[in-house]
């Protein structure tokens, strides 16, 4: 699946035609009937709140019950992200058990695991920038679970090639499957993986009872492990910082790329791309030309590589607005909080299940007083 930068009313239609109860049968498969919104979700081209009102233009909350729940995780995710702040990159709830290194796994990395589905995803990852959930649930259950491998390096490594690359959504995902943010750990094994690819592999390490490889030693090919250097290669910055500038500076970064926002207002519009975060949150080239491609859809978007800091000095007169997020809690200015997927569901929740229990009965008053959305 190739994910081209999109324009706003683009992807409107796509979710108009978009099929939720299909969605629900079928997204457990390799090729079932998955969104694939995540990058535009990811980087703030459309939100939550905004996808699940055109849901509901067309689909009870019933029918479009998974959608809307899968949905939900990542505006858990979110939340947990905005409570716990820089925890979320270490384990959790729990230390992550029988952890045998730091490091991310050979095999994984150069995609010679031996299980063809896996290695295929793996070259597809560094071609497309684009994992199924399952597969990545696979491959952070064989990185961390059967090669023992502490979770937050190949986390980092992953999130490097994804167009859809979010720290919450990442971290805690592969904490989920580390059993460091879930109750136990989570393991697949060949015949699920060849139920959900359509694979019919047969006599690799994982063609085990789920009982064996809990307790299996580290199979040989998992054994090699390396410390995998990821570094941003940050563009050329279009910003002149000699200069001042007066009047309103609208602040978009690689999280915030809405084509909407303030559209139709006068000022200067910002692409900024902070070193310091891309040294903490690497991204590959190929997620950095996404980034810039889908920043083109904002008209007279200039690119920004400097800190906040810098910019704020060097532009003492203007006044700047800014989305909030968890990676924008130092900018300074006009900061303006963007709907979540259920605007009254706020806060931390120490559950998903906790979470959802509220999430979940706001989804059905919404049938029957859509405003809740707002
Ligand atoms: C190890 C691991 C790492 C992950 N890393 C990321 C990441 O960096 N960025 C990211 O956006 N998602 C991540 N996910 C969650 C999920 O895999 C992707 O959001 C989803 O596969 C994207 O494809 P889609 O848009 O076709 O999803 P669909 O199935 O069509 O779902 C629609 C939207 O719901 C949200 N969503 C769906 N499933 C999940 C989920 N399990 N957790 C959180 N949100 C979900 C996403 O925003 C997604 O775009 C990760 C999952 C795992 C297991």
């Amino acid at each position: 699946m190739n994910l081209p930068p999109k324009k706003y009313s683009a992807l409107v239609s796509e979710i108009r035609s978009f099929n939720p109860i299909r969605y629900g049968k079928s997204r457990n498969f390799k090729n079932g009937a998955v969104s694939y919104l995540s990058p535009y979700i990811s980087r703030g081209v459309i939100s939550l709140n905004e996808i699940a009102k055109l849901v509901f233009e067309r689909y009870h909350p019933k029918d479009a019950y998974t959608f809307i729940k899968e949905l939900a995780w990542r505006d858990y995710f979110q939340k947990v992200w905005e409570a716990k702040a820089d925890e979320i990159f270490t384990d959790l709830k729990h230390q992550q058990e029988k952890v045998k290194h730091h490091n991310s796994v050979t095999a994984v990395v150069h995609a010679k695991t031996g299980i063809h589905e896996l290695d295929a995803e793996i070259r597809s990852l560094y071609e497309r920038g684009y994992l199924h959930n399952h597969i990545r649930m696979y491959i952070a259950s064989v990185t961390c679970n059967i090669a023992g491998a502490h979770w937050f390096k190949p986390s980092q490594w992953m999130y490097y090639h994804l167009l859809d690359g979010d720290p919450a959504s990442n971290a805690l995902s592969w904490q989920w499957v580390a059993g460091s943010f879930s109750s136990k750990k989570y393991y697949c094994n060949q015949e699920n993986i060849n139920k959900y690819t359509g694979s019919k592999q047969q006599g690799s390490f994982l063609d085990e009872e789920y009982e064996k490889l809990v307790n299996m030693e580290v199979p040989e090919i998992l054994k090699e492990k390396e410390n995998t250097q990821l570094q941003t290669q940050l563009p050329k910055s279009e910003c002149d910082l000699s200069h001042s500038i007066d009047g309103t500076v609208f602040i978009y970064n690689s999280f915030n790329l809405d084509q909407e926002w303030h559209k139709d207002k006068p000022g200067t519009r910002i692409l900024l791309l902070e070193p310091s975060h891309f040294e903490k949150h690497p991204v590959s080239e190929k997620v950095m030309r996404f980034i810039l491609d889908q920043s083109l859809m904002i008209p007279d978007i200039r690119i920004c590589v400097a800190e906040f800091h810098d910019v704020q000095q060097a532009w003492s007169n203007a006044n700047f607005i800014f989305k909030k997020h968890p990676t924008t809690t130092h900018y300074r200015g006009i900061e303006e909080t963007p709907l979540s997927l259920f605007p009254s569901v706020q806060g931390y929740f120490p559950s998903f299940s906790a979470y959802w229990k509220r999430a979940e009965k706001e989804m059905f008053k919404m049938d029957k007083n859509k405003s809740l959305f707002d």
